[in-house]
């Protein structure tokens, strides 16, 4: 086994190869950029090395900055941890040519993996089925439309070499094909410098199945079972389980030997994930395979009772893999919650800023949270906002769906917006109890996800009265003596003094009065605010109750919402690059059309007309960077 270790990543993923070295006594070295000089997985490590500046490409992604780093500190392998370099099979060689051991599969296995028409060609050979589409090499526009029109509407644009579900675009209608491909290969070329592009079939309601697979130099290969991974927002994973609700064990063993075969066919080393698309009739279907460990492992590692990175770690020294199929079993059921800092209100915009409060569940055997930050850190630009994953287990699907909405409620975050009660509205909802899952549930569900119904509210109102009865209760002990509580909401809500009792709240976008008799009307909505949780911060409280969540803030009297737009400027949401210009000045455009995109975080979001009106001067050009807030775009609204 290896002595030292170096980390090519940062953030809780970091954190987390680093537990289990530590668990194996191996010393690790830690990277960081000037961003990251007091972060969480720097503090951890045995060393550190500082590698450049904030920008990835100037740091986590310079490959020899990294090679220099280990050899520079005497480290033997490097952990590549996911995304960053990862998949890069340049890295893998790299590290061989300097007498490192890359912790991953061979070079070559992730080449033959790094395309996913490449991937598909490979696994046609080797017998596994394949989701129906075109990947050939001919990329005339007119023979990818050609192809799609054979297959009939609706069709999946993917990127060749995409990740993250981008440069993904589903179409609808050969007449929308043109500008999809166009917008499909932008956010391809931008993110991973290919534009090589896939057409697939569309499956409707499909799951996505995907299988963790481990092989060694031995040849040895088993399968630690599936994840649901079908909760998904814009194709990117939201929540994810184990095993997979419903799942036939003949189904398990049936998808669990087709992956193997997948393995094998590239002479698969370590661990790797098969992802699979499973129709509404049982069939399932090959995507891509995922050459590194996966965000959502943690699922495995509950239900197995194995640690992954500690296999990855023996596979690497050339051990053979600590298990055989048979001795591998399921036990009990887990969930993992992705806990982003974004803003679900608006269209999931990334966050920025200081985590000024920061606590997570407590850890038990059921709560897990892998995180890279501490209270007092920052969510910067630079990197992916996930915050951390919340991870639960019990001995069934609802016992651990009850934890997970529990920890849920516990989980508080104040200083930044994140996606906590978008999480606790989805798992919250019928549809996942009875594990009604497809890749569109978040869509589909969308209305009820958000409590916008007249319903919800009419259900909230008397709660969030009892709430700010509660909280002014809370208020005077609080001021008398400081609660020593670490889960007492006092720590967060020093300054959000309430007023009288009875104010006006806005709950969601609906604003009520929450008169002293409201919440007379507790009993009549069939609970109490016992059932509840209540959590106030600096400018209201939120609401976790069994019928969702609910954001309350205070409507002070200047407090409103926009006034019916007339004419001005557009504004960019957050710091990002301009992309394309979508309009012209002087043309007229109806309310909802797209004028201009911009993207940031390496996803694209775009500047739509507020009402019918026509752009009358655009201050960009695709390329310019700009901050958050800059004026984007004069506009002018038709009478
Ligand atoms: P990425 O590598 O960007 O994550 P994937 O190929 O893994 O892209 O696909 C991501 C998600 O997109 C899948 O989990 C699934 O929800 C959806 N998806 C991909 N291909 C199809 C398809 N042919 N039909 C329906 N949904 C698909």
């Amino acid at each position: 086994m290896f002595t030292k270790i170096l980390i090519a990543n940062r953030g809780e993923i970091a954190c987390r190869i680093i537990k289990t070295a530590r668990a194996l006594n191996i010393a690790t070295v830690a990277v960081f950029s000037e961003a990251d000089r007091d972060a969480l997985h720097v503090q951890m490590a045995d060393q550190s090395v500082y590698i450049g500046p904030a920008p990835a490409n100037e740091s986590y992604l310079v490959i020899d900055k990294l090679i220099q780093a280990a050899l520079d500190t005497g480290a033997e392998a490097i952990h590549p941890g996911y995304g960053f370099l990862s998949e890069n099979a340049e890295f893998c060689r790299q590290c061989s040519d300097n007498n490192l051991v890359f912790i991953g599969p061979p070079a070559a296995a992730i080449g033959a993996m790094g395309s996913k028409s490449a991937a598909k060609t490979i696994m046609a050979e080797a017998g596994v089925p394949l989701v129906p589409g075109y990947h050939g090499n001919d990329q005339n526009p007119e023979t990818l439309k050609r192809a799609a029109n054979a297959m009939g509407y609706p069709v999946l644009l993917k990127a060749a070499a995409g990740g993250g579900g981008k440069g993904m675009r589903a179409v609808y209608a050969e007449d929308e094909f043109d500008a999809a491909l166009d917008a499909a290969k932008r956010e391809a070329r931008n993110s991973f410098s290919d534009d090589i592009m896939l057409v697939e079939k569309y499956l409707l309601k499909p799951r996505h199945i995907e299988i963790q697979v481990f092989c060694d130099r031995q040849k040895n290969a088993v399968y630690l079972f599936e994840r649901d991974c079908s909760i998904q927002r814009r194709h990117q994973k939201v929540i994810e389980e184990a095993p997979a609700p419903g799942i036939t064990a003949g189904l398990r063993q049936q998808m669990g030997e087709a992956a193997i075969k997948a393995a094998q066919a590239i002479n698969y080393e370590g661990a790797g994930t098969v992802e699979f698309l499973l129709d509404t009739q049982g069939e399932f279907f090959f995507m891509e395979m995922n050459t590194r460990l996966q965000v959502e492992h943690p699922v495995t590692e509950m239900i197995s009772g194995q640690d992954l990175v500690q296999w990855q770690l023996l596979v690497a020294a050339g051990e053979a893999l600590p298990c055989t199929q048979d001795q591998l079993k399921i036990n009990g059921h887990a969930f993992e919650a992705r806990i982003y800092a974004e803003d679900p209100d608006h269209d999931f915009l990334p966050a920025t800023g200081r985590l000024s409060l920061l606590k997570p569940p407590t850890e038990t055997t059921h709560i897990r949270v892998d995180s890279g930050v501490v209270e007092g850190d920052s969510v910067s630009i630079y990197y992916d906002p996930m915050i951390a994953k919340l991870v639960v287990w019990d001995s069934d699907r609802e016992r651990a769906l009850r934890r997970l909405t529990q920890a849920l409620a516990q989980y508080r975050i104040g200083g930044i917006k994140t996606n906590i009660g978008f999480l606790y509205n989805l798992a919250t909802i019928q549809a996942f109890d009875t594990a009604d899952l497809d890749t569109g549930y978040i869509e589909q569900h969308w209305d009820e996800i958000f409590r916008r119904r007249d319903q919800d509210i009419r259900y909230a109102t008397p709660l969030a009265a009892a709430a700010v009865q509660h909280l002014r209760d809370q208020q005077s002990v609080a001021q008398a003596k400081v609660s020593s509580d670490p889960n007492s909401p006092w720590h967060a809500s020093d300054n959000w003094g309430l007023p009288n009792a009875s104010c006006t709240i806005q709950i969601q976008e609906t604003e009520v009065t929450t008169e002293a008799e409201a919440a007379v009307n507790l009993p009549a909505c069939g609970t109490s605010l016992a059932d509840s949780t209540v959590v106030a911060d600096d400018a209201g409280f939120d609401l976790f109750t069994p019928q969702g969540f609910f954001r309350c803030r205070e409507v002070k009297p200047d407090f409103g919402l926009d006034d019916e737009f007339t004419g001005g400027s557009l504004t960019a949401p957050m710091n990002g690059t301009v992309v394309a210009l979508l309009s012209e000045p002087g043309v007229t455009v109806a309310k909802g059309d797209t004028l201009l995109v911009m993207e940031a975080m390496k996803m694209e979001h775009c500047i739509v007309a507020p009402t019918d009106g026509q752009a009358t001067e655009f201050y960009f050009q695709p390329g310019d960077l700009v901050d958050g807030g800059t004026v984007l775009l004069a506009f002018e609204a038709i009478e």
